[in-house]
Order: C-alpha cells, then structure tokens, then sequence
C-alpha cells in the first residue's frame, strides 16, 4: 500500500499542479492496487455492503463502518463544486502555465476531488459546471484532471 504517496501527491498538488495521480501499484484502492488511471479510467473504492463511494481511500466505509471495500470504476463525470484560478505560481516549475483552475469536482457518484480544470478559459468557470476526467501522463504518474464534458481525450 502507498497511500502515503497519493496523500502526498494530493497535497503536494495544492502548492504545485493540482491532481491526483494514480499509479500502476498505489491506486486509489486501499486493497485493490489495480492500474487505472493509466487505462484512462477513474476508479474509486466502494463500499460493497451499502454501495457508498469513498474518496480518499480508507480502510473502513465511513457510512456503515464495514471493511467490504473494492476499487470500481466510476463515471468519471461531476460538477465543479468550487474553484479558484491561480493568477501567480506557486511553484517555479508552473511559471509558464498560469493562470491554472484549481478546482473541487463533485462527482456523479457522491465523492469530491481537488483537481485542476484544463482545456477551459478561467473566465468561463461557474460553480455546477459539468465536466469529465481527463488523464495526462506526467514523468511516472497519471494525472486525472477533468475539462468540459464532451468529445476528447
Ligand atoms: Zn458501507
């Protein structure tokens, strides 16, 4: 298990580019460790006794208390729940990609993700704005973004 590394990347991410990376082992998936975002596909855990989705992963479901947790897919579909636009960098490495959207996806499914919106002017950004996961490959992680629904990536 490398939940340690996903926490990191997620909060690493609030100071640099926000997303959450999803590697082959770590995943999001306590027990599962099964690839995801690298097949372009978001999985989160659930609970398999009252079907709650989990975000962050976690070792008991936090609304029956269980341990019946798996990874699943996910519809990787949500709506911006709230964000800001970072005009400054925050790190010298995103000098050239200001101004960035970080953002906080709710998900189809319940759970909320900090991200980064991409492929969208700042300036058309409301809160409820629908949007899809978006996956791009950074070094050796997979970065799960999310951008306007429609065709694409
Ligand atoms: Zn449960």
């Amino acid at each position: 298990m490398e939940m340690s590394r996903v926490a990191a990347v997620v909060s690493g991410g609030l100071i640099a580019r926000i997303a959450i990376a999803l590697n082959e082992k770590p995943d999001m998936s306590v027990r599962d460790g099964e690839p995801a975002a690298k097949e372009r596909e978001l999985r989160l855990q659930r609970c398999h006794a009252c079907g709650t989705y989990l975000f962050y992963p976690r070792y008991l479901c936090t609304a029956c208390g269980t341990d019946h947790l798996r990874c699943c897919p996910v519809s990787g579909r949500g709506t911006v729940f709230t964000f800001t636009v970072a005009r400054r960098p925050t790190h010298p490495g995103l000098a050239g990609e200001i101004p960035y959207i970080i953002a906080v996806v709710e998900l189809a499914e319940g759970p909320k993700l900090t991200t980064n919106l991409v492929e969208i002017d700042p300036d058309d950004v409301v809160i409820g704005l629908p949007v899809q996961a978006s996956f791009e490959d950074v070094d050796d992680a997979t970065l799960v973004q999310f951008r306007l629904v429609g065709p694409g990536r």
